[in-house]
């Protein structure tokens, strides 16, 4: 408090004196304020708008001021690193400790801590919520808790992180502000990362997240012919044969994709390479150079591109394959025009996205659901796309922007697409997990549909399809529409996954016992099924970790037992760690298998709960 006259000049002054920029951007100065004054405070800025200075000004005149070092949690290793290399060119003391480096080193950082020697110090949200480090703040409190990408507390997001849920905690030991950080701003998102973080009564900084140079539009193309046909037009209008000049970048949901797309281009002599997280480190880092200094123009890429890095010159980003999500979608359509200068942003869309995004977040967070229909109705929105994007980040009444396609009204009609059937409503969703609430064992997608539509088919005398109450509820409706809606149960984690050779459905953490089916023909004293039938129920983690043990195999040439053994699956399954600490524990892991794969392990345990 002792600042409130004079936090201001105080904030500017460090702005200048460390930074050398000569004023504050929009929203920055409302987040530093508050924290010189001790205020807690939710930071809500789209990508580039500057939100590593609204909790590092504070941080670094606090510490000056002998408040003690300042706390930055951050659950990407490369962007703290990043930070503290350039807080250090700056003469700033920051330091970092995560579990890639080495324990003596993280040591030596955590002393250096202790004895009041830091002004930032930035670790990994697994070591914030590990053992011992409440103990540290307790006995050097800090003068502020930075949480970068706090959106990680929110179970709707789309990077749900548990250790975040534990960083609250930190609070008990000190009376620091706590400073949330994201560019995730749904009003859900921030309700929740409020409540979770225990911020009180926090100074909300919402940044604008209107992008005056983005132009944003969505073509409807169904087929992937179709889709290269026209991005390949596209290119060639933009004058992106040439060898040297601006960016472009194209989005595909699959790394198959990415191959398939980044053939076509080539083949039309295009300068584009594909990028994705199965490349080496090596292939990469070429990648991204060749792409930083223009000697290649188009990258094609999975969302494993991007995070972090800024290439100013980027003229169009192409969505080949929908998202996810509008916050994914903005993210990486934002990557377009960081210069200022006009961009476009298009986005193809076509129904079997929603499908293969359906599959591929199968069984993850809680919102994912949520998440693709909001997708689909920015695709198919009538109304200014800026707008709508605005709307879904929390900022109310922004005038349409004049540039996107539904202003200018050349909005793209839905070529020759079939015409979908309406989705299912949540009564419907609610009779459908009923019914696979009283099978006896998982049954089909397909099977369960038409069970619901009432079919009497031999076919499907089993897990008691035929005598469940729900037996033709749905009558009214078309098998591909239940089916579409099953679906939607299995990505908002109501229905799971059971099975890989032939995926079932069935409810998540219900054990399958081999009961009797009501509807089975009587058997004569049914022996215990032999092992091999026993162990079919999979779960949806054991089912992904033997799928990332079989590929790692094949890409690294080893037996998959090399990789690890079923008894580590089943370990992971049973215990379900969630940090690499805690993959110690678990038999056939050892050092340099948690190294090589820890991290990819603990995804995939976030990823099918
Ligand atoms: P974000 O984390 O919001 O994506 P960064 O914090 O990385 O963005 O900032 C983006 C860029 O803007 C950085 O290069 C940073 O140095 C620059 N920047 C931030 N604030 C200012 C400012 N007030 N004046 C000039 N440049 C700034
Ligand atoms: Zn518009």
């Amino acid at each position: 408090m002792a600042y409130a006259v004079n936090s201001q000049a105080i904030a500017r002054s460090t702005l200048k004196a460390v930074f050398g920029y000569d004023a504050f951007r929009p929203h920055q100065e409302d987040a530093v304020v508050a924290a010189l004054e001790g205020r807690d405070a939710a930071v809500l800025l789209p990508t580039g708008a500057g939100k590593s200075l609204c909790f590092q000004v504070p941080a670094i005149a606090k510490a000056r001021e002998g408040e003690g070092p300042a706390l930055v949690i951050s659950p990407l290793i490369a962007l703290m690193a990043d930070q503290v290399n350039a807080l250090q060119g700056r003469g700033v003391k920051a330091a970092l400790v995560n579990s890639h480096q080495r324990d003596a080193a993280n040591h030596a950082t955590l002393r250096a801590y202790a004895r009041g020697e830091l002004e930032l110090l930035y670790v990994s949200p697994e070591r914030a919520a590990g053992p011992g480090f409440r103990e540290l703040l307790d006995l050097t409190p800090p003068c502020l808790i930075a949480v970068d990408e706090a959106h990680c507390v929110s179970q709707w997001g789309h990077d749900f992180r548990p250790e975040y849920m534990r960083l609250s905690e930190l609070r008990e030991s000190c009376s620091a502000p706590m400073m949330a950080a994201t560019a995730t701003a749904t009003p859900r998102v921030l309700k929740e990362l409020i409540r979770r973080l225990g911020l009180a009564d926090p100074a909300v900084v919402r940044g604008d997240f209107r992008r005056a140079n983005l132009c944003f539009s969505v073509e409807h193309r169904r087929s992937k012919a179709d889709r290269t046909k026209r991005l390949i037009e596209m290119l060639k209008d933009a004058g992106f044969q040439g060898r040297r000049g601006s960016k472009a970048i194209v989005y595909c949901s699959t790394r198959k994709a990415t191959e398939a797309v980044a053939d076509a281009l080539q083949a039309e002599g295009f300068a584009a390479r594909h990028y994705h997280a199965g490349r080496t480190k090596r292939e990469r880092e070429r990648a991204q150079h060749a792409f930083g200094v223009g000697r290649l123009r188009i990258l094609v890429a999975t969302s494993a591109f991007g995070m972090g890095i800024d290439f100013p010159d980027v003229r169009l980003v192409v969505h080949y394959q929908s998202p996810g999500s509008l916050e994914a979608y903005f993210q990486e359509a934002g990557r377009a025009g960081r210069d200022g200068d006009a961009a476009n942003c298009v986005l193809f869309f076509g129904a079997a996205d929603m499908q293969t995004q359906r599959r591929l977040i199968s069984g993850s967070h809680r919102g994912a659901g949520e998440a693709l229909r909001a997708m689909e109705a920015y695709a198919h929105a009538d109304r200014c796309r800026e707008q709508l994007l605005c709307e879904h980040f929390g900022m109310a009444e922004t005038p349409p922007c004049g540039r996107c396609d539904v202003c200018l009204g050349d909005v793209s009609f839905e070529e020759d697409a079939p015409p979908t059937p309406p989705a299912l409503g949540e009564e419907a969703l609610a009779t459908i997990v009923a019914a696979v609430g009283g099978l006896t064992r998982p049954v089909g997608k397909t099977a369960l549909a038409r069970a619901l539509r009432g079919s009497r088919a031999k076919a499907l005398n089993k897990g008691g399809l035929l005598h469940l109450p729900e037996h033709g509820a749905l009558k009214e409706h078309e098998e591909r529409a239940i089916v579409s809606a099953i679906e939607t149960c299995l990505s908002e984690g109501r229905l799971a996954h059971r099975g890989n050779k032939y995926p079932t459905v069935w409810i998540p953490g219900k054990p399958v016992r081999s009961a009797k089916a009501p509807g089975a023909a009587p058997r004569a004293a049914k022996k215990k099924a032999p092992k091999a039938f026993r162990r079919a129920a999979y779960s949806p983690l054991q089912g992904a970790l033997e799928r990332f043990r079989k590929r790692k195999a094949r890409e690294l040439k080893w037996k998959p037992y090399m990789v690890f053994q079923k008894r580590t699956i089943s370990a992971l399954d049973e215990t379900r760690p969630s940090t690499l600490d805690e993959l110690h524990a678990i038999p056939g892991l050892g050092h340099s298998r948690i190294e090589r794969f820890g991290e990819d392990l603990l995804r995939l345990i976030r990823e099918n709960p």
